[in-house]
């Protein structure tokens, strides 16, 4: 039971997968050769004084790791990037020959490279070494290059970072010069392009600066506070999806935060998950543990009466708060976090309605993340692997009901074969966001473990006990996670419907601070987000504060607009116009509405 990898386990990874334009090994030699091109561009510049030590290919790049006295400064890397790329031009070959361990021992002594000598000693007796020559710089390397600089293409010098030799702190202080390389000049500027949008896009400096959320150190890492501003949001999202929930049939539950421990041990989260649970909780001599999972909460809903077919589908639905151990150097604000409430739910069905609640949970997933302006999908089957539980007909038939879903919902599909979980097939949905980014979202997971685990049965129509077929589902993940890559996505210019301030209400002076508040009463009674700006400010600055609030809408009144009766309204980063209230007020509700 190596892999008991539960529904949404994954989701709230940081999964942000990129699109090389080439395998991946291609790419890989290539930004190593760049590695080996940076130590020959050192050597050039700063002489063989530079301590070497290493150059792997890394994602998203290269580095090499140097001891140099005085310490590289980033002004440096403007030359050093320049002489590479000199390098690059002058289509050097790279070359490589074995050599004795007597003979690289003395290459690096006379040279004064402790590092090299450093990892000589580490590589086992009897295991061939060979060093690797590229214009006038050779050194000990394994081989996986380009066959020449004119190869590596296009070169970035990114940054610089101090790292102890070998991650030991005893060791001396190296220097990690990254940076980045790409065979086309074209995929570099898009690539550098992309980096530059994920910076201003990063949902931790939004969220800092629209107020959304925080993490307090005092509480702890990876547990995140929602600010009101974020809180509208998630409300705003939770109202959406408990409406859709409603309208296909789920029922809301609520289970609670912490249970005896034996329910774990009985759905085997302990046995397998149990490092990443929170607990355990001694409460008169028992255990308790907060739940890494709703789904167990879910099925003694299930089993607290006898269920007959004419009960099945059951769809339980909750915004299941759950917790799990992850090693605070893996948190990543809201995307990888401690605390996380998913949107989950737990669907018990007859093996004959598999097909239609799989085609109806996909349906639904497709409804909400277009809802929020993702289009492009990327679906995903993972089929059985080789140690399944259960009968190999019963998981063709499931296989079979994701497919014809997926068909359905008329979308390709990408099958991982053998790439299932031991206990049923599952269909993950990735999306790409605004700057091409992926991310996988829903996981809609059938389940032929825990039933029988947790002895669940329903009554047939031919009055035997059957087994029901679970399914595990979580549409948009996480709320965290989903509001992490909400915030990237939009950039923090959330479209209207979810904006925590969809418009504020702006007046130039004091006379009109009345007309205002008039204007605030009418907007709100029509369930609209509304802000009166009552500060002394200048227009200028109220307008800039709001503009950089990413308020979709700004009604400024003035003196003739308290005459008229209009408010102008300045669409965010578009056109002014006046208008009469209530036009607004019709206009936004229909843009509410549509949900664009
Ligand atoms: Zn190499
Ligand atoms: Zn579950």
């Amino acid at each position: 039971m190596a892999t008991y990898v539960m529904l949404a386990f994954k989701v709230d990874r940081r999964e942000c997968a990129k699109t090389p334009a080439m395998a991946v090994d291609d790419l890989a030699q290539l930004r190593h050769t760049a590695a080996h091109l940076l130590a020959h561009a050192v050597v050039d510049i700063f002489g063989d004084d530079v301590k070497l030590a290493i150059g792997p290919a890394i994602e998203n790049g290269f580095y090499y790791a140097f001891l140099k006295t005085p310490a590289f400064v980033p002004e440096d890397l403007p030359r050093i990037e320049a002489r590479m790329k000199e390098l690059i031009g002058e289509d050097l070959a790279m070359s490589g020959e074995p050599i004795s361990r007597d003979a690289a021992e003395k290459h690096y002594r006379d040279r004064d490279q402790p590092f090299k000598l450093d990892i000589l000693a580490g590589i086992p007796d009897g295991e061939p070494l060979s060093m690797y020559t590229i214009g006038a710089f050779t050194d000990l390397c394994r081989g996986g290059h380009v066959n020449s600089s004119k190869d590596v293409g296009a070169v970035k010098l990114m940054s610089i970072a101090g790292a102890y030799w070998r991650g030991d702190e005893h060791n001396p202080m190296l220097q990690r010069i990254y940076g980045t390389a790409f065979p086309e000049q074209a995929q570099l500027d898009e690539y550098l392009h992309r980096l530059e949008e994920a910076e201003k896009r990063d949902h931790r400096k939004i969220g800092r600066e629209l107020d959304l959320f925080s993490i307090e150190e005092q509480a702890g890492p990876g547990l995140v506070f929602w600010h009101p501003n974020g809180g509208r949001i998630r409300s705003v999202i939770e109202d959406f999806v408990r409406k859709q929930l409603r309208d296909r049939g789920y029922e809301p539950v609520y289970s609670p935060h912490v249970v005896h421990e034996d329910v774990f041990l009985t759905s085997g989260h302990l046995q397998s998950f149990g490092e990443s649970m929170f607990g355990p909780i001694d409460v008169e001599e028992q255990r308790y543990r907060l739940k890494p999972m709703n789904c167990p909460g879910h099925i003694l809903i299930y089993k607290s009466k006898p269920r007959s077919y004419r009960d099945l589908p059951l769809l339980l639905a909750e915004f299941g708060t759950v917790y799990r151990y992850e090693r605070s150097g893996t948190l990543h604000g809201l995307l990888r976090v401690r605390g996380l409430t998913q949107d989950d739910a737990h669907l018990f069905c007859t093996p004959d309605q598999l097909q239609g609640e799989y085609e109806n949970t996909v349906d639904a997933a497709l409804t909400m993340l277009r809802a929020f302006a993702f289009d492009d999908f990327r679906l995903f089957v993972s089929t059985r692997p080789t140690n399944a539980l259960g009968d190999p007909q019963v998981w063709e038939r499931a296989e079979a009901a994701i497919r014809n879903a997926c068909d359905h919902a008329g979308l390709a599909y990408e099958i991982d074969e053998g790439g299932g979980a031991f206990y049923g097939p599952k269909l993950d949905i990735m999306v790409r966001d605004a700057i091409g980014r992926e991310w996988q979202l829903s996981t809609v997971q059938v389940d032929f473990n825990l039933p029988g685990r947790f002895d669940l049965t329903y009554r047939g129509a031919d009055g035997e006990d059957h087994q029901p077929v679970m399914i595990h589902r979580a549409l948009l993940g996480s709320m965290e996670r989903f509001f992490g890559v909400l915030i990237e996505h939009f950039a923090g210019a959330f479209p209207v419907w979810l904006a925590p301030v969809q418009a504020a209400v702006v007046p130039i002076g004091e006379a009109q601070f009345d007309y205002a508040e008039e204007i605030g009463a009418r907007l709100r009674a029509a369930d609209l987000r509304v802000a009166v700006d009552r500060s002394n400010e200048r227009l200028q600055k109220k307008i800039a504060m709001h503009q950089a609030g990413k308020v979709p809408y700004m009604l400024v009144v003035g003196k003739s607009e308290l005459a008229s009766g209009e408010v102008n309204v300045r669409e965010r980063g578009g056109s002014q116009r006046a208008m009469k209230p209530d036009e607004f007020v019709a206009n936004v509700t229909a843009e509410i509405a549509a949900r664009t």
